[in-house]
């Protein structure tokens, strides 16, 4: 059977490792201690360095609490269904046991914090009888490694579920903390936690006080483990006869799930029993999979989940339960008459797995997992949803009243059917239906043909390839704020009075005023193209004409431009932001503003938007890929001067905004809420309250909150 086994495989690492050395820079090589013969383990196989020192009738789960400088003072936590909880140092010796109740499944996160200087590194267990989950605080006194932080009762649903597992997630942009549950019977359940400074609590509650999930799905047949890779936000979870899936570790984020790898012969896997994820300092890192038949398996950590090697492990004849630090893995032997932990140095995976061209250097402890230098904003307002589910709203414009600011609104589009009109507390004034329009902008003092001044606004609409013209008004009770304006003269559509768009589908708009007052419109499509339109008020509507074609070399989207200084600014999504001329006679060239970098920002470049309030003006573009906005100073050469996220407020039952697409800033005064401005983000995920998921909406937020803490 064994031998059967390996045949299987053979041809599989042979393939990949051409696949891994090219995905990998060429210095990589240099750092593999290739020809290094101190360590144990061999070629062919890892060998186990030690075993715990008791034995246990059942080991369900283990996971390894490094010390903050002392790798030899590293703890092993053993979960052991009727034989309860118990604690080893990193020679294996029992320091702590408690066997007077059933404990499954066992994750851990470090510097967890009460906000008031105290902080805890977390141990939590599933107590499947009392169908809750259980927390202790860890140290390192060998005598009391484990203070109890008390539990989380979970049987007052409904539907009740026993938890066979838990994994933790702590979110590396707001630093939120939740825990996810999951049954043999293919639910998933998971909270959202706090640290109170005593014990840990559910930051979601009915009036009663009893806790409520934040989320809660059903993944399909027998759930065996979960682990959550907290640096890119992904919940992995094992259906044991069937594959590991990818969630969105996030209670929000319903996209997709994906398939990391499936049962034979489809895929690699037989019977899967454990995860672990380890993480390297160079950013990327490996999922590991336990599998009773298949052994012990190795993934890239991102993006694609590409299998990378099966780790041969000596006088194992299952693996079952594996716990992973940085410079130790532990595997659970429950093959033996009498089961054990047993240890393998990091140092001979990384001999072994040199051997085999894979790179294992450079481990970082989970430990040492920044909370990126985001500054958390929390949401002051939102608006309804809109009326379409799935991807719907898109791009805001900010509407500001010329005497009343009160009366002032947020315009945007809903892409899949229409336009929309809020008041400043987010409640929908009007919903004018039709057309696909992608995104808005609008100026508010345009001169007429007859010398007076309006509100125009611009809409690239998808559905006939079109610039679409609206006149923005005050609401009132007989009068709706967004009314048509018609297109005359050449370039005009036959089935709507709106400009017809030379561009491969029309995507990103945005408008510009030049100082003598001319209004533009510059709409761009998705092969690179962008048109500058330059729009002519007459008594019978407005004429268009295209005066200029700029191009980038892939898709764009979010454009603004800088009326004052005359400057175009375009965030073509996977690269970065260009500047150009705005000036319709001025030359097409681009220089580039800002790169996508990975760090600040992180692709899909989406939404800008210009803050201008005369004494400051900074460029603000929304980096989909880490759900922050990035802050440019312009009156400093651009200089990157902060990142912001839009998070929620349980208590006011306003969620945060991500996988933001459009933007918008403004910077008036506009009453005590939004004293310095608004800043406007289109939120993916909507939830309630009680993180029911909603049909998308726009977040708000103040720019004083968020000006005072990026800048202080
Ligand atoms: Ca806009
Ligand atoms: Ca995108
Ligand atoms: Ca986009
Ligand atoms: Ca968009
Ligand atoms: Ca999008
Ligand atoms: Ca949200
Ligand atoms: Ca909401």
């Amino acid at each position: 059977m064994k031998q059967q086994l390996s045949m299987k495989f053979i041809g599989i690492p042979i393939l990949l490792s051409g696949l891994i050395l090219s995905g990998c820079n060429n210095s990589d090589s240099q750092h593999n201690p290739a020809g290094d013969d101190n360590h144990s383990g061999s070629n062919r196989a890892i060998t186990s360095q030690l075993s715990t020192s008791q034995s246990y009738e059942d080991i369900a789960d283990a996971a390894v609490w490094e010390h903050p400088t002392d790798a030899t003072k590293n703890l092993l936590i053993g979960t052991l269904e009727g034989d309860g909880l118990a604690v080893f140092d990193s020679q294996g010796e029992q320091l702590w046991r408690d066997d007077s109740r059933e404990i499954l499944g066992a994750d851990i996160r470090y510097n967890i914090s009460d906000g008031l200087g105290h902080s805890v590194d977390l141990l939590a267990v599933a107590l499947p009888e009392e169908e809750a989950f259980a927390f202790y605080a860890i140290n390192d006194d060998v005598t009391n490694p484990l203070t109890d932080l008390g539990t989380l009762d979970i049987s007052t649903l409904d539907i009740g579920l026993e938890p066979a597992g838990v994994c933790l997630y702590k979110n590396t942009t707001t630093d939120e903390l939740t825990i996810s549950g999951f049954s043999e019977q293919g639910e998933v359940i998971q909270y959202k936690l706090r640290y109170d400074g005593s014990g840990m609590i559910s930051t979601v509650n009915d009036s009663m006080g009893t806790p409520l999930p934040v989320r809660r799905f059903t993944v399909g047949g027998e759930l065996s483990a979960c682990i959550t890779d907290d640096e890119t936000g992904t919940m992995f979870i094992a259906e044991q006869d069937l594959g590991v899936w990818a969630y969105g570790a996030d209670a929000e984020n319903v996209k997709a799930r994906q398939l990391v790898d499936s049962i034979t012969p489809l895929g690699h896997l037989e019977e899967i029993e454990g995860l672990d994820l380890v993480y390297m300092a160079d950013g990327k890192g490996y999922l590991m999979i336990a599998d009773e038949g298949a052994g012990f398996l190795l993934y890239q950590r991102q993006s694609d989940y590409a299998f990378v090697t099966r780790i041969e492990v000596e006088n194992f004849d299952e693996i079952k339960v594996l716990a992973t630090s940085s410079d130790a893995l532990w595997l659970g032997n429950t093959e033996l008459d009498d089961p054990v932990y047993e240890k393998f140095p990091i140092a001979d995976l990384t001999h072994y797995l040199s051997a085999k061209s894979v790179r294992f250097l450079d481990l970082l402890s989970p430990r040492d997992l920044e909370i990126q230098d985001v500054h958390l904003i929390a949401a002051k307002g939102e608006t309804t949803p809109v009326d379409d589910d799935g991807d719907a709203a898109d791009d805001p414009a900010f509407w500001l009243h010329p005497t009343d600011v009160s009366k002032s609104m947020i315009i945007a589009t809903n892409k899949q059917g229409g336009l929309m009109a809020y008041d400043l507390q987010g409640n929908l004034l009007q919903f004018l239906e039709g057309g696909e329009p992608n995104n808005i902008d609008l100026r508010t003092e345009v001169r007429d043909w007859d010398n007076t001044t309006f509100s125009l606004a611009a809409t690239s609409n998808r559905e006939l390839n079109t610039i679409a013209l609206y006149q923005i008004v005050e609401a009132t009770d007989t009068q709706s704020p967004i009314q048509p304006l018609n297109a005359v003269g050449n370039n005009v559509h036959a089935e709507a009075a709106q400009l017809i768009s030379g561009v491969d589908e029309v995507y990103g708009l945005c408008m510009y005023q030049a100082v003598d007052g001319t209004p533009y419109v510059f709409v761009n499509g998705k092969n690179g193209q962008i048109e500058q339109w330059r729009l002519t008020t007459s008594e019978t509507g407005i004429e268009g004409a295209v005066v200029r074609t700029l191009t980038v070399a892939t898709q764009p989207e979010g454009c603004v431009a800088d009326d004052t200084d005359g400057k175009l600014y375009v965030g073509e999504e996977d690269v970065g932001i260009w500047v150009f001329d705005a000036d319709e006679s001025a030359d097409t060239s681009a220089t580039q503003f800002a790169k996508v970098d990975g760090k600040h920002l992180v692709a899909d470049v989406e939404g800008l938007t210009i803050f201008d309030n005369g004494a400051e003006k900074f460029l603000i573009a929304s980096s989909q890929g880490n759900n922050t906005y990035v802050l440019y100073d312009l009156l400093n050469n651009g200089d990157y001067i902060g990142t912001f996220a839009i998070i929620g407020d349980d208590s006011a039952g306003i969620d945060g905004a991500s996988d933001t697409d459009g933007i918008d800033v403004i910077s008036a005064n506009l009453g005590a809420d939004y004293p310095e401005g608004m800043f406007i983000a289109q939120d993916w995920y909507n939830i309630d309250k009680r993180y029911q998921l909603e049909n998308q909406n726009f977040k708000l937020a103040s720019w004083k909150d968020i000006i005072e803490t990026v800048i202080d």
